[in-house]
């Protein structure tokens, strides 16, 4: 065991440099500039796992299009209530980022307008997406969204979508001109350079290697990778925003709240394409509906990305399996999360999500010629050589049991506090990285109730929950996307 150097005290220790935490440490460090803030990051750079460009799909998810954030109840009716939600909590995240830009503190090269599009396909998919537009345009985030049927505006909209596309299978698209393309690993080491000129200590290569209790806060020892030296570090505050790790840290850190839930590693792939004349012909990012017994994470999706000032298509995502819970992990890492107290959960999930099992193991035995399958779906004249598949991140979806059955928790995040506020953390992975800002007021408001009073005009601002139309308009403009209302 290496030497273990001084220690040293922080208010708030960050673990991980991915966007969640650099959101929370842009928060403290705005709510109690007084604070000493540490974030450690085990790689190179922050936002080199799920936030970075190529590890997600660069989705400002705003409810705009999403069919899985719109379920059809039995009657027919569209619950649109979980779009709703996540346009407002997106809304908060322009907020933030926008006032960033506007104190020149941040570059908004990292988003950019991009029109998001519904597809619905039969008669069950237009009638879906019909009421999906009905249930949503009396709302001022959504009041832009347009429907057609009409196959000659569908070819202005998204001409690789309706090019070659013959049979009589209805189908119907709606547009709105609010959408965003992200990227995210921009965002984050934007974020992380805020943090730095406030004064907090961003370090990487830094592996948090144990987290302990410490009197009324918590002890973590950090190696350094380079180095393999190790130093102490004692918080009064820790957020593990280790990403796909963060279950284990916290199962190794003891924390009792998270007893009895398993984890499961599902990697998404995409089809990408960089050919200038595919490019030009989709501007847009458009989604379509999960197959039946599918994940909503796989809800399929052609989309515009721009990356490091270049144009691509992306189609996906298809699931693949690794047992790594970070790109950069462990092989063991899925045998090394399984508990004793996890293993009935475990066997519940396996025993009660059949249909989802069935789709996993279908997409793992999916050939080259069934994936350029699923892309004429979209582009029906799609040619498998100008599409090379790409591995994205991990996402470590959280296994819990309710009522006795097993259950993925596919979508949503779950905020865990435990020691009294002292610890907080952020498991599951949708709908991500949208909607950090909100899910991070969220964390602090559970973690910090005696601060709330006075965090709470500067909170205010970026709850996720409340929405100030003239204010989602200045950073809209801010940012130097369309304003809401903007025809399509
Ligand atoms: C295929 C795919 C598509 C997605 N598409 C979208 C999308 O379109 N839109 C969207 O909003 N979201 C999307 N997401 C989700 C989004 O990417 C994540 O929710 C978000 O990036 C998670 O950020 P994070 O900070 O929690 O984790 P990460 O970005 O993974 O950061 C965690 C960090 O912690 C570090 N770390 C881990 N363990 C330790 C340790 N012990 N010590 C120190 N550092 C440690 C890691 O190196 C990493 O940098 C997608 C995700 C996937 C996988």
């Amino acid at each position: 065991m290496p030497p273990v150097v001084p220690t040293e005290d922080v208010d708030a220790l960050l673990v991980g440099g991915g966007v969640m935490s650099a959101t929370l440490g842009v928060l403290l460090s705005q709510l109690q500039p007084d604070w000493r803030i540490a974030v450690l990051e085990r790689l190179d750079q922050g936002g080199l796992e799920s936030s970075a460009a190529w590890m997600n799909a660069g989705t400002g998810h705003a409810g705009l299009c999403e069919f899985n954030y719109t379920p059809r109840r039995a009657d027919g009716s569209v619950d649109v209530t979980a779009a709703v939600r996540i346009g407002e909590q997106f809304a908060a995240s322009l907020r933030l980022w926008a006032d960033l830009v506007a104190a020149g503190d941040l570059d908004p090269s990292f988003v950019r307008p991009v029109a998001h599009l519904g597809l619905g396909r039969g008669a069950e998919g237009v009638a879906h997406l019909r009421g999906r537009r009905e249930a949503l345009a009396h709302h001022p985030l959504f009041a832009d969204t347009r429907f057609t049927q009409d196959r000659e505006e569908a070819a202005s909209w998204v001409p690789l979508v309706t090019r070659g596309r013959t049979g009589d299978e209805p189908f119907a698209l709606t547009r709105s001109g609010q959408g965003t393309d992200v990227d995210y690993g921009t965002l984050t080491r934007g974020l992380l350079q805020v943090l730095t000129r406030r004064g907090a200590e961003v370090s990487v290569g830094q592996h948090v290697s144990r987290l302990r209790r410490h009197g009324a806060g918590w002890a973590a020892t950090v190696t350094d990778r380079r180095s393999g030296l190790a130093r102490r570090v004692r918080a009064r505050f820790v957020f593990v925003g280790a990403g796909g790790a963060t279950l284990p840290v916290l199962q190794a850190a003891g924390v009792p709240e998270v007893r009895g839930l398993g984890a499961f590693p599902i990697s998404g792939r995409f089809l990408r394409t960089s050919d200038p004349e595919l490019v030009a012909a989709h501007r847009g990012k458009l989604y379509g509906h999960a197959a039946p017994g599918a994940p909503p994470i796989s809800v399929p999706h052609l989309d515009l990305r721009t990356v490091e000032g270049r144009e691509h298509l992306l189609f996906g995502p298809f699931a693949a399996f690794s047992p790594r819970f970070l790109r950069t992990g462990r092989r063991s890492d899925l045998l090394r999360s399984v508990r004793p107290h996890a293993v009935p959960t475990l066997l519940a999930t396996a025993r009660d999500n059949r249909a989802l099992t069935a789709h996993l193991v279908g997409q793992l035995a999916q050939t080259p010629t069934a994936r350029t399958a699923s892309l004429r779906g979209f582009v029906p004249t799609a040619r498998a050589a100008d599409w090379e598949l790409v591995t994205a991140g991990q996402r470590v979806q959280l296994l819990e049991r309710t009522g006795g059955r097993g259950a993925m928790v596919g979508f949503g995040t779950r905020v865990v506090t435990s020691a009294g506020g002292s610890l907080g953390a952020l498991l599951g992975a949708s709908p991500g990285a949208s909607t950090a800002v909100a899910v991070m007021v969220d964390l602090l408001d559970r973690c910090f109730p005696a601060r709330a009073a006075d965090w709470a005009d500067r909170l205010a601002r970026h709850r996720g929950d409340t929405l100030d139309l003239d204010a989602v308009a200045d950073a809209r403009s801010v940012l130097g996307l369309p304003a809401v209302g903007a025809a399509a």
